[in-house]
């Protein structure tokens, strides 16, 4: 397929996302606001002054630059900027289901605005876009973080918890572990997870993206976590790769992200997604933090048909596996999975 008609046809098939961070996805014009509105950094003149955020090498310096993005939430309206910029990176990318994290640790740590104050506007706002014709279905995960200890990760959850117990909503689903992963062992995340379980919440994890095998192993065999976010290192450990495919947990692969934070990926096409997708695991294909990586889903595919030589048919196969990896329940499964293969070409008779 020629170059231009392989974008077209990627462009053209509704999507699902399940790797993806809220504060990461709204636009740096929308970050220029905000920053004049509060006399933040007189020195980011206009939002072109934004993208040297997207001067990164690490892991450690991409999350310094998403703590300073998530410092400028500063009143629940500020949220707001989250559900328009979402929802028009959404429609860009044909993405009709969202499984988006949401961190409320820098917020809260800033004491202006409450749990509600994050969570409402994001609620709200989310439900009046599913509820509009062919609106996207945009799912919240709440990030407990790691980045600041276990304590603020309970914190966290017991917030989400009390939450939940006063606002009815399908909107969230349950907790995800993101933040800096080398130092903090999930393990110290046990009870957290053990009583997001109990209280019938989805759980999952970032694991193996700058820590090996173990990281991932921990990930599931003792927090439980039902996907895992990158597992990049998994390639390391041949029983690790039986493991994940045999308990069918998914792998939230995104490449980019891999790449610039430079750990164990040097280039897209040393990425292993290829190696997992062969040996049978379920992996997806996310962007993680679209702004902060200069990428988008659309184009995040089609770097894939590029650098890991998908066909079509293997396009197709990540997209159903985004709808099985996600956390639809079977009958919204079966529809994604419909509408997508209505989208395809026909087989000439
Ligand atoms: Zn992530």
């Amino acid at each position: 397929m020629a170059a231009r008609s392989i974008s077209e046809f990627i462009a053209s098939l509704p999507k699902t996302e399940i790797h993806i961070h809220a504060e990461a996805t709204v636009s740096f014009d929308s970050y220029f606001s905000l920053n004049r509105k509060y006399k933040a950094d007189p020195g980011l003149k206009s939002p072109a002054d934004f993208r040297k955020l997207l001067e990164m090498d690490s892991l450690g310096v991409m999350i310094k630059n998403f703590f300073y993005l998530q410092s400028l939430f500063r009143a629940p309206e500020d949220f707001s900027l989250v559900v328009s910029d979402v929802q028009a990176y959404a429609k860009r990318n044909n993405i009709h289901y969202m499984e988006l994290f949401v961190a409320p640790s820098m917020v809260l740590k800033q004491g202006n605005i409450d749990f509600e104050g994050i969570m409402d506007p994001l609620v709200e706002g989310f439900a009046r876009a599913a509820a509009a014709k062919d609106g996207p279905d945009i799912r919240l995960l709440v990030d407990v973080s790691r980045s600041f200890g276990k304590d603020n990760a309970s914190r966290n959850f017991h917030h989400l918890l009390s939450y939940l117990s006063r606002r009815k909503t399908d909107r969230i689903l349950g907790i995800g572990l993101g933040g800096q992963e080398m130092g903090n062992p999930c393990i110290a995340y046990k009870d957290v997870f053990r009583e997001a379980r109990e209280a019938g919440l989805h759980a999952v994890a970032h694991a193996g993206e700058e820590v090996g095998p173990e990281s991932i192993r921990d990930a599931v065999l003792e927090l439980g976590a039902e996907r895992i976010g990158h597992g990049t290192s998994a390639i390391q450990d041949p029983s690790l790769m039986d493991l994940l495919r045999d308990r069918a947990i998914p792998l939230e692969i995104c490449p980019t992200s891999n790449v610039v934070t430079g750990k164990y990926v040097r280039s897209f096409a040393d990425h292993p997604m290829n190696a997992f997708l062969a040996h049978g695991i379920l992996a997806t294909l996310n962007t993680d933090d679209p702004v902060l990586f200069d990428v988008e889903l659309n184009g995040e595919y089609l770097n894939a048909a590029r650098h890991l030589l998908w066909k079509p048919s293997q396009i197709v196969k990540v997209l159903k596996n985004g709808i099985r990896g996600s956390f639809m329940d079977a009958a919204g499964k079966a529809a994604a999975l419909a509408r997508l293969d209505a989208q395809l070409p026909k087989p000439k008779a």
